[in-house]
């Protein structure tokens, strides 16, 4: 099996962002996203998606959000 790359998403909003083709890639509970359109148009396509820094983990409070 091959290893695949990660990269972060994009515009990500704390459930879904962007490929880095500007597809709509949702982050699954693994904390992984995978973008189905890329795979479909690129053979061998391992790429994998994580959200960016600060939203590794979905529902959780972060910090910033809030005010005191
Ligand atoms: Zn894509």
């Amino acid at each position: 099996m091959a290893i695949g790359v990660t990269k972060t998403l994009t515009s990500f909003t704390g459930k879904v962002g962007r490929c880095e083709k500007d597809h709509v890639v949702e982050i699954l509970s693994g904390g992984y996203g995978f973008c189905a359109e890329c795979a479909s148009e690129i053979d061998a396509y391992h790429t994998l998606y994580v959200a960016p820094e600060g939203f590794e983990t979905p529902g959780a409070p972060t910090p910033g959000d809030y005010e005191v």
